[in-house]
């Protein structure tokens, strides 16, 4: 490691502690203890305050550094265009801004037009905000309703949490906007079989689940359904056979739009530019964030298709016809330098490739886990985003519990290995531990990956 001397950092983590506010933690521990300063990474490795190497199987974290850490030539990019210029607001253009649309829109068949912001949230935030205007638009304000799964997250703002299936997460921030209505999750390894038999029939049932909520509210109340390609936060959840196409069928029957949430699987995480590309659907709106940059600039996209951008200019004569909505930072070039960077190494060294033959390989050494410690209920992933689902025992199922987990982590962080794991995310659920190395990991990589989480699992349950 480089950088900073330990001198410095015990600066760093006095004023951390005595002032920063840190993401989705209880900060009690940090009356004894220190937090974790990352001071610095390459490619799958970081860098505490202590020196201390690990491998990070979960890209910063939060499956977001797909082309991996010290990337001197999107830094290099990234400062050349800042220098050039660093902003100007969104109603005008910038050259990344319109040459990265270009190459976004060319990995995107049936897709037109890209909005830009600056989080997940934020993109998702956009697409609503377009379903909403639509309704008013065309139907008087009545097909204002917006469909989510129970188990899916689509981020951090009010709104939101409203169409957000987590329910821990949502506990105390209520009362929430209208008009967010849940539909079942499709998950065959929790789901009753006496309800919705198991195999090859399930993925089509389960979908028709989301057709009996539109019918129980009206389809002329319907205006649109957001799902994850892959529920992520919710638990690394693949859909089987059947069920995308069954979702595809109902929106177009019911003229409900489709808006599909790429914050975690776009851009490469699970083997092709986007998860629903996996699945051959036609959404009308994707959303976008952590990938498109890989963490190195800020930059969400919400993008459309050239239907849904048309009709918020086909009526001239309306003062109101264009979509009233502006993201400040929506304009930094920063974002689209950076993004442009990121698609180009991922094509320059065949990220996707290396994910879907990485992918296999790591799919193969859980399961391998999964014949050796049957704590492991269920193996689940899709190119480099996996997760072992942990239960006390396979036939009731029941999650390990909360601590366990826990300590699963710990024992991996111990042996140099960060791993993720679901964040208390649909009914107390915590029991999935979760995988989402950088796309240009090696079998090494993943061989250290396995090794620890053995380990680590005999340490925690024998
Ligand atoms: N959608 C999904 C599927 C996510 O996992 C996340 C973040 N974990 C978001 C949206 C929100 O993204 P952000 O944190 O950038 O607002």
């Amino acid at each position: 490691m480089d950088g900073a001397t330990p001198n410095d950092l015990t600066q760093v983590v006095t004023a951390d502690k005595a002032h920063v506010w840190h993401h989705l933690i209880q900060h009690k521990p940090f009356e004894t203890a220190d937090p974790r300063i990352i001071v610095e990474g390459k490619g799958m490795r970081v860098w505490d305050h202590n020196g201390k190497e690990y491998l990070d199987t979960v890209s910063g974290g939060v499956w977001t550094v797909n082309v991996g850490y010290g990337r001197e030539r999107i830094a290099n990019a990234v400062r050349d265009q800042l220098v050039k210029m660093n902003y100007f607001a969104g109603t005008g253009g910038s050259i990344p801004g319109a040459l990265f649309a270009e190459r976004l829109i060319s990995k995107m068949p049936g897709m037109s037009r890209v909005y830009y912001a600056n989080s997940g949230s934020e993109a998702n935030e956009k697409g609503f905000k377009m379903i909403r205007q639509i309704a008013h638009k065309r139907y008087g304000g009545k097909k204002h309703k917006i469909l989510y799964r129970e188990r899916d997250y689509h981020g951090t703002t009010v709104a939101c949490m409203a169409a957000g299936g987590h329910d821990q997460r949502n506990a105390q921030y209520g009362p929430f906007p209208e008009g967010f209505i849940p539909v079942p999750h499709c998950m065959e390894y929790r789901a009753d079989a006496q309800t919705l038999p198991h195999g090859a029939t399930y993925g089509e049932a389960a979908a028709n689940a989301i057709e009996e909520v539109i019918l129980r509210e009206g389809a002329d109340t319907v205006g649109g359904l957001i799902l994850e390609p892959v529920t992520a936060g919710g638990g690394v959840i693949t859909p089987p056979e059947g069920y995308w196409q069954r979702v595809q069928e109902i929106c177009k029957k019911y003229d409900v739009l489709l808006m599909i949430d790429e914050v975690v699987c776009g851009v490469g995480r699970t083997g092709t530019w986007f998860g629903y590309q996996q699945y051959g659907v036609q959404p009308d709106i994707v959303t976008m964030a952590k990938g498109v940059a890989s963490g190195y600039a800020a930059i969400s996209c919400c993008v459309t298709t050239e239907a849904v951008f048309d009709m918020f200019k086909d009526d001239t004569s309306d003062p109101l016809n264009y979509f009233r909505d502006i993201s400040t930072f929506g304009g930094c070039t920063a974002g689209p330098t950076a993004a442009l960077e990121n698609m180009a190494i991922i094509e320059e060294e065949n990220l996707l490739e290396n994910c879907n033959t990485m992918g296999a390989y790591l799919m193969d050494a859980l399961q391998g886990l999964a014949e050796k410690h049957s704590v492991i209920g269920d193996v689940r992933g899709k190119g480099l985003f996996n997760g072992l689902e942990l239960v006390s025992d396979r036939t009731s199922k029941l999650p390990v519990e909360e601590a366990q987990i826990a300590a699963v982590l710990g024992e991996c962080l111990k042996r140099g290995t960060m791993i993720g794991a679901t964040n208390r995310s649909f009914k107390g659920f915590n029991n999935t531990l979760c995988f989402s190395p950088a796309l240009i990991c090696t079998k090494d990589d993943l061989d250290q990956l396995t090794a620890t989480v053995d380990e680590a699992l005999t340490a925690v349950f024998g």
